[in-house]
């Protein structure tokens, strides 16, 4: 006969999990639980991260599923904890900083460890309340979510949850939390806490695990004199030399790039202000708390440089030999050109490096800049032209027609070594027709904030699968509206 098996709806959630980054033991953090919130409530969730962590179907349904996403209780084997890090924020050192409203709940046996954003204070929470308002935590689960599925590394998020309780901020908002996952929250900060504080064992300690759990490569690598750590900052240069090509390439702008925002893994994380391009405007700067422009788009690759700068220096106690570090870093700058040729030519349908194309990139760029192009219509457009031949609608975008006709011009004769089917389909797989523009954002947070989920879920599918026509939502790819310019995004989150 056979056995009944449980109601999804009774049981609790079951996770495994495994030591991972407790196992570096309490220097590297505090113990301590989430702080709850009044009347939990769903604001919006991920399923494919849901499968991610193995969670079982109508999870959501689990007793314990909403209490423990908001913080009001712990799944079963979690040991929840804040860990400490330091870092440089627009460009000066700024001493101890830390999960000032993170949680990480544990890691799962699969490699994923899980955090709570916005569950409350910590000891590194310094001034701040320990929450995180509705506004910020959709933007933060939406943009994770639209990343992963436009190819670009990033922490992912399960769900956001809402409650009733009071943040005060330039003005009163609610709190939310949002779950969200990576293989290792570890920060460019983390590193640069043990060294400055003189912490050599730490640091040590720290580079070892980061090395044997996520680049065990390091230990045979034979360049960079044998030294393991220089191999280290070698690979972390790479990978993130490699995620700034992807953010240039798609027009995304984060915003907020201190190094405590700088992930070891080489992932997008802590959404803030960031922004997907409108507009190609290479010196946007879409923090408002940014007076300076230190984070606009167009700096975005230098700044990575100069927090790898960071890294190293960290990490000399460990490398010891200046000479090597050097070493180690010098390639971002030619990974960076050749990662960012790459994309540029995959948007373009070219399939091989060709003379005379970095001249067609650099052109390009110059006239969508002149004419502020709408940088994601304009990429879509051309996609389309490229495969039924009318660049009439892509021409319409530019007020200096002959311009882009020259452009178009030099193009053409590239694309005529191509198999223009192919290379459509390429451009159409490569050039997405959502991305997740401020104002659309806005609209979910503002019909969520009146208690309607919708908007934000039926925008979430359609980021979700980026590349195709969703022809019932063809408002989600139009140009911004007027009042996009007037949203203003700043720390404040
Ligand atoms: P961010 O700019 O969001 O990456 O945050 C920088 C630092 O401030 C980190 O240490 C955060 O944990 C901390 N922080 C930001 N907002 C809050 C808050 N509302 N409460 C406590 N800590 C915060
Ligand atoms: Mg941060």
């Amino acid at each position: 006969m056979q056995s009944q098996s449980p109601s999804p709806h009774s049981e609790p959630l079951q996770l495994q999990w495994q030591a991972g980054f407790a196992a570096l033991g309490s220097a590297f953090y505090t113990q301590l639980r989430p702080t709850p919130l009044p009347s939990p409530y769903w604001v919006g969730h991920s399923e494919s991260v849901a499968q991610l962590l193995g969670l079982p179907e109508q999870w959501q349904h689990a007793p314990d599923a909403l209490t423990a996403f908001s913080g009001s209780t712990l799944l079963a084997g979690s040991e929840p904890l804040a860990s400490v890090y330091s870092g440089h924020q627009f460009g000066v050192w700024a001493g101890q900083l830390g999960d000032g409203r993170a949680i990480l709940l544990g890691e799962t046996a699969d490699g994923q460890e899980i955090q709570l954003k916005g569950a409350g204070r910590t000891p590194y929470s310094r001034m701040g309340d320990g929450r995180a308002v509705l506004r910020s935590s959709i933007r933060e689960f939406l943009c994770s979510e639209a990343m992963h599925a436009l190819g670009i590394p990033t922490s992912r998020a399960l769900c956001i949850t809402g409650s009733p309780a009071p943040v005060y901020r330039e003005e009163a908002e609610t709190a939310a939390v949002v779950t969200r996952i990576a293989p290792s929250f570890i920060r460019f900060g983390h590193f640069e806490h043990f060294s400055a504080n003189g912490m050599e064992a730490e640091l040590r300690q720290l580079a070892d695990y980061v090395i044997d759990r996520y680049y065990p490569g390091c230990r045979t690598e034979t360049r960079f004199g044998s030294n393991p750590y220089a191999a280290l900052l070698h690979e972390v240069s790479e990978r993130t030399a490699r995620l700034m090509a992807q953010w240039q390439a798609v027009g995304f702008c984060h915003g907020v790039m201190n190094t405590d925002n700088m992930s070891i893994l080489g992932l997008t994380v802590d959404y803030g202000p960031f922004q997907f391009l409108d507009a190609f405007v290479p010196g946007h700067i879409c923090n408002h708390s940014d007076t300076q422009g230190r984070y606009a788009y167009n700096r975005q690759p230098n700044i990575a440089y100069w927090n790898l700068f960071c890294l190293a220096q960290a990490l000399m106690p460990l490398i010891q030999d200046q000479e090597l570090a050097l070493a180690a870093l010098e390639p971002y700058k030619t990974a960076f050109p050749t990662a960012f040729m790459h994309e540029m030519r995959r948007k373009l349908g070219l399939t091989a490096a060709r003379e005379g194309d970095a001249e067609l990139i650099d052109g390009l760029l110059q006239l969508l800049a002149r004419n502020a192009v709408d940088y994601t219509i304009f990429w879509r457009r051309l996609s389309h032209a490229v495969g039924n031949g009318l660049f009439e609608p892509v021409r319409d975008l530019f007020a200096d027609r002959a311009a882009w006709d020259a452009w178009l011009l030099s193009y053409s004769e590239l694309l005529a070594l191509e198999d223009k089917a192919l290379a459509a389909k390429t451009m159409l797989n490569t050039n997405p027709k959502f991305v997740l523009r401020n104002h659309l954002g806005e609209q979910a947070i503002q019909a969520a904030k009146l208690g309607d989920y919708s908007v934000l879920a039926t925008l979430q599918r359609v980021l979700e699968s980026p590349f195709e026509e969703h022809p019932d939502h063809e408002a989600l790819a139009d140009f911004p509206p007027d009042w996009a310019s007037s949203i203003s995004i700043s720390c404040s989150s």
